[in-house]
């Protein structure tokens, strides 16, 4: 393989398209191009196979790092009922608004360090 799954981890996790390592794969903050800006490869893979693993990180953060924390102040009285489900699900929609670039690096490396053949400069190698 011409790309190793370290530099495959290192490139996505950094914002960089796994294939050619070029900052070519975002849109905007919610969207991905279609295809990388420099070398062409596909980023959308199924219809939205990429975004729907993205919510699915966003759920499990936002339960880690908000729901759980604010559930133990309600419980523990250092914050009332009402506020802590208003911080709850304000603070759990600004996370994963925040870190949703973030999550579509983490799907995007997830996907590729477990095919790393699905990438064009890998997959171009002869057999032989
Ligand atoms: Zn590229």
């Amino acid at each position: 393989m011409k790309i190793e799954r370290g530099e495959i981890v290192i490139r996505s996790l950094t914002g960089r398209c796994p294939n050619c390592g070029e900052f070519g794969m975002f849109k905007t903050w919610f969207r991905l191009h279609k295809h990388c800006t420099h070398c062409e490869m596909q980023l959308e893979k199924e219809e939205s196979g990429f975004y729907f693993g993205t919510t699915s990180i966003g759920y499990v953060l936002a339960i880690l790092f908000i729901i759980i924390p604010v559930c133990i102040l309600v419980v523990k009285g250092l914050l009332g009922m009402w506020t802590g489900i208003s911080v709850g699900i304000i603070g759990s929609v600004i996370l994963c608004v925040l870190l949703y670039p973030f999550m579509l690096c983490w799907v995007i490396m997830t996907y590729f360090a477990v095919c790393p053949l699905e990438l064009p400069k890998n997959a171009q190698e002869d057999p032989t």
